[in-house]
């Protein structure tokens, strides 16, 4: 039995026919798991889906209405990059469910995953990118709006920038502030920090990703970290750590919302980082520690994953169950206060 809960419904299939975005991972990890013995049934719970009044938190009456409707216009829905269709609504709403149930978790067991979610990529006013609905961004707002957490990090590691979280909670003043002595300042990957100064921000976000890759508008998070071309595990690593320590130097968070991608990954077709199996295991303990070492409640999405062979987008997702476990099952809890 695992010392955390998984999010997950056989509902979260997406009916969007032949696409890269494979749609039967979810099904397929849980499986995985299973096989494994990483996980029991008694592990996972049902989320419920989100009600339209949470959604309405991050993205405005217009768009929600169109979804509900239908009547996107086909530039929307060409944006999307998924067909539309009620069915496909629904499970970004289970998704979305899934993403406020995981975190309402998380604050209970320090740790919770939703096996779905992390559709970074839906702006308050449209979808795209393969995101219908920012669940995550609504899970936070709907866990301050019932007073449970006052502020929240998004810590996004999908290769693609979290360009639709950055916009839902940002707006800041930018004041760029590129750290040159970062630990791969010499190999290309860029760090900057736009401080929002004075702002009454409440939510601090974090974006790792390739800076040659879609989105090719990036609306600037709180900390970008632009990454080159074929950046490997090592290089990677660091600049988690470094992100990771130069956040929670500013912002003292009650939740972190943890977005898992598992498209830095070498063989992935749409990404061009080159981090294998092993460094995204490395990646998720490494935001585990940092989290548990600080008593850091997380709450985790998925998000993209689109390798050649489905088997390893399988594995690394698993991988992120298998290292939580290892990581909150450690004796040595609680070592910061
Ligand atoms: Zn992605």
């Amino acid at each position: 039995m695992l010392p955390f809960k998984l999010v997950y419904s056989e509902k979260y299939f997406l009916p969007i026919g032949e696409h890269i975005f494979r749609a039967d991972k979810f099904r397929l990890i849980r499986e995985r798991l299973l096989q494994q013995g990483v996980a029991e049934d008694a592990d996972f719970v049902v989320p419920q889906t989100a009600t339209e009044a949470d959604v309405l938190l991050v993205h405005s009456p217009l768009y929600v209405k169109k979804l509900m409707e239908g009547s996107l216009s086909a530039r929307e829905e060409l944006e999307m990059e998924i067909p539309y269709s009620p069915q496909v609504v629904d499970a970004f709403m289970l998704h979305t469910g899934g993403s406020i149930l995981a975190a309402e978790h998380a604050l209970e067991d320090s740790v919770c995953i939703n096996m779905g979610g992390g559709f970074h990529h839906a702006f308050p006013e449209h979808g795209e990118g393969f995101c219908m609905i920012n669940d995550f961004a609504v899970a936070i707002r709907a866990l301050q709006k019932r007073g449970k957490i006052l502020r929240a990090m998004t810590v996004d590691c999908d290769v693609h920038q979290g360009n639709g979280t950055a916009v839902i909670f940002g707006s800041p003043r930018p004041k760029p502030n590129t750290l040159p002595s970062g630990p791969a300042a010499t190999s290309g990957a860029r760090q900057r920090t736009t401080m929002t100064e004075g702002s009454s921000n409440d939510v601090f976000t974090i974006s790792l990703h390739q800076e040659n890759n879609y989105p090719f508008i990036k609306p600037p998070s709180s900390i970008d970290v632009n990454l080159p071309d074929g950046c490997g595990d090592a290089e990677y690593l660091a600049w988690l750590d470094n992100a990771l320590s130069s956040g929670l130097r500013q912002f003292e968070p009650q939740l972190i919302c943890y977005v898992a991608g598992a498209d830095p990954y070498m063989d992935d077709q749409l990404g061009g980082l080159s981090l294998s199996i092993a460094g995204l295991k490395q990646r998720d303990e490494l935001v585990f520690r940092v989290a548990r070492a600080r008593d850091i409640p997380v709450m985790v999405t998925y998000a993209g994953g689109y390798a050649n062979h489905i088997e390893d987008t399988v594995t690394i997702h698993s991988n992120t169950v298998v290292a939580a476990a290892e990581v909150y099952r450690t004796a040595s809890s609680r070592t910061s206060r």
